[in-house]
Protein backbone atom coordinates (compact mmCIF):
# COMPACT_ATOMS: atom_id res chain seq x y z
CA UNK A 1 0.00 0.00 0.00
CA UNK A 2 1.41 3.42 -1.20
CA UNK A 3 0.90 5.44 2.23
CA UNK A 4 1.74 9.01 2.03
CA UNK A 5 3.62 10.03 5.05
CA UNK A 6 2.11 12.90 7.38
CA UNK A 7 2.62 16.46 8.47
CA UNK A 8 2.86 16.92 12.04
CA UNK A 9 2.30 20.36 13.66
CA UNK A 10 0.80 21.61 16.85
CA UNK A 11 -0.12 24.80 17.50
CA UNK A 12 1.90 26.22 20.28
CA UNK A 13 -0.33 29.19 21.33
CA UNK A 14 -3.45 27.09 22.51
CA UNK A 15 -1.11 24.43 23.58
CA UNK A 16 -1.15 23.97 27.54
CA UNK A 17 2.22 21.88 28.70
CA UNK A 18 -0.04 19.29 29.38
CA UNK A 19 2.34 16.63 28.08
CA UNK A 20 -0.53 13.73 26.94
CA UNK A 21 0.59 14.11 23.52
CA UNK A 22 4.30 12.97 24.86
CA UNK A 23 3.36 10.36 27.11
CA UNK A 24 0.75 9.12 24.33
CA UNK A 25 3.24 9.52 21.31
CA UNK A 26 6.97 9.77 23.41
CA UNK A 27 8.67 9.08 19.65
CA UNK A 28 6.70 12.12 18.33
CA UNK A 29 6.29 14.84 20.46
CA UNK A 30 8.30 16.79 22.72
CA UNK A 31 8.23 19.62 25.20
CA UNK A 32 10.09 22.36 25.16
CA UNK A 33 9.90 25.46 27.21
CA UNK A 34 6.95 23.98 28.31
CA UNK A 35 4.88 23.83 25.03
CA UNK A 36 4.81 20.70 23.12
CA UNK A 37 6.49 20.33 19.59
CA UNK A 38 6.87 17.48 16.87
CA UNK A 39 10.26 15.78 17.38
CA UNK A 40 9.79 15.65 13.56
CA UNK A 41 7.52 17.49 11.10
CA UNK A 42 6.84 14.32 8.63
CA UNK A 43 6.41 11.03 9.58
CA UNK A 44 5.08 7.65 8.71
CA UNK A 45 1.54 6.93 9.63
CA UNK A 46 1.47 5.18 13.02
CA UNK A 47 -2.06 5.14 15.29
CA UNK A 48 -0.84 6.16 18.58
CA UNK A 49 0.12 9.71 16.61
CA UNK A 50 -3.92 9.87 15.82
CA UNK A 51 -4.26 9.15 19.56
CA UNK A 52 -2.45 11.78 21.05
CA UNK A 53 -4.26 14.27 18.49
CA UNK A 54 -7.07 13.48 19.43
CA UNK A 55 -6.92 13.44 22.90
CA UNK A 56 -5.17 16.37 23.10
CA UNK A 57 -7.64 18.81 25.52
CA UNK A 58 -6.82 21.71 23.91
CA UNK A 59 -6.98 20.08 20.10
CA UNK A 60 -3.43 21.61 19.76
CA UNK A 61 -2.04 18.93 17.64
CA UNK A 62 -2.48 18.46 14.08
CA UNK A 63 -2.08 15.38 11.51
CA UNK A 64 -2.40 16.21 7.88
CA UNK A 65 -1.50 13.84 5.18
CA UNK A 66 1.63 15.13 3.55
CA UNK A 67 0.66 15.16 0.27
CA UNK A 68 -3.19 15.40 0.03
CA UNK A 69 -2.73 18.07 2.63
CA UNK A 70 -6.32 16.82 3.91
CA UNK A 71 -6.60 16.77 7.86
CA UNK A 72 -6.84 13.75 9.42
CA UNK A 73 -6.91 14.84 13.12
CA UNK A 74 -8.59 15.97 15.20
CA UNK A 75 -11.74 15.78 13.56
CA UNK A 76 -12.81 18.73 11.81
S1 LIG B 1 -1.56 17.22 24.64
FE1 LIG B 1 -2.02 19.20 23.70
S2 LIG B 1 -2.00 20.67 25.40
FE2 LIG B 1 -0.96 18.80 26.09
S3 LIG B 1 1.24 19.14 25.66
FE3 LIG B 1 0.37 18.08 23.89
S4 LIG B 1 -0.23 19.73 22.47
FE4 LIG B 1 0.04 20.64 24.48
Amino acid sequence: MDEELWELSVERTHCQGSGVCVSLAPGHFTLRDGRADPVQRLVEAEEAILEAAETCPMEAVFVRGSTSGRQLAPPE
